[in-house]
């Protein structure tokens, strides 16, 4: 950060009037260079039913409830969000996946309806115009979205929803959902080792590895719109990295509700 913007933030953080003038220009700024999905107002996030487990995983015996937790995984293509992902899947029972709609060709080991839904230009527009999306973002000349429905049902059920989306998807669930979204960003130790990697899966041809590496470096400077950044070197110390990650957000006083009920009881 040079030391202009260091200064900027510096007055603002000190003055609330310029504070919120700051965040109305930034706000703007965002909404300018991003011709995607505006943020979706009625995503609700007062409408979720607190019947998540308390902390300590006895919500019924001692009240406690907490809201769910929206924990949104990106990297650049290739640096394994998918391999932490299927890890914390297997690991978490109270953690279910966002399906995303994708415009995209199926790749072959892909199953449609459980690594995406696959869908056509003229389906992914249909879906856009009745807002059936929460966010969605053009990613490699292609459309992909995150169909609301499920999530809502998830949320309803109890569950944290885990998201495997880019940071244009991060930034709009932040600006819907706030303080229920939890953003984790995973680099790759190194380009050199990212290449290794794109090339080892043997899903993309030459050309499309070659587009995925030149859009990582713009990927990965997107870092500072995320809570937590882990680098992926070993893959069972990244995950445990992410999953602890898990465990404290769900731990979060500001998540927990019933708490007065318990306090009362305890105290009296
Ligand atoms: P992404 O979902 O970010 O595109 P993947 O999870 O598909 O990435 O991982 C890309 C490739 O790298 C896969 O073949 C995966 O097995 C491998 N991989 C993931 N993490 C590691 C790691 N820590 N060390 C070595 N290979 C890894
Ligand atoms: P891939 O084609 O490799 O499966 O995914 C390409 C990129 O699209 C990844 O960075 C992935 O996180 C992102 N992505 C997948 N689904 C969604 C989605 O629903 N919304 C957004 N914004 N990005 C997505």
């Amino acid at each position: 950060m040079g030391q202009a913007s260091i200064s900027a933030a510096t007055v603002a953080s000190n003055n609330p009037r310029i504070a919120s003038e700051v965040f109305a220009a930034a706000a703007q700024h965002w909404l300018d260079a991003h011709p995607i999905a505006p943020p979706l107002a009625h995503m609700d996030p007062a409408a979720q039913t607190d019947s998540h487990p308390g902390p300590d995983g006895h919500g019924d015996a001692h009240g406690f409830r907490r809201r769910g937790v929206l924990f949104v995984l990106s990297s650049p293509s290739g640096a394994g969000k998918s391999t932490i992902a299927r890890k914390l899947l297997a690991a978490e029972p109270e953690l279910g996946m966002s399906v995303s709609a994708t415009t995209r060709p199926i790749r072959p080991g892909e199953v449609d309806g459980k690594d995406y839904h696959f869908v056509d230009l003229e389906e992914f527009r249909r879906m856009v115009a009745e807002d059936e999306f929460l966010e969605w973002a053009h990613v490699f000349g292609h459309r992909y979205g995150t169909p609301r429905a499920q999530i809502e049902t998830m949320l309803a059920a109890g569950k944290d929803v885990l998201f495997d989306i880019d940071w244009q998807g991060a930034q709009q669930l932040f600006q819907i959902a706030g303080g229920d979204v939890v953003r984790v960003f995973i680099f790759p130790p190194s380009m050199e080792e990212l290449r290794r990697r794109l090339s080892g899966r043997a899903t993309d041809s030459a050309e499309v590895i070659e587009a995925r590496m030149a859009r990582a470096a713009n990927e990965v400077s997107h870092w500072d719109g995320y809570d937590y950044v882990l680098v992926n070197d070993d893959v069972e110390s990244c995950f445990e990295g992410v999953r602890t990650i898990l465990c404290a957000e769900r731990l979060k006083r500001s998540r927990q509700t019933g708490l007065i009920g318990f306090i009362r009881r305890l105290t009296r």
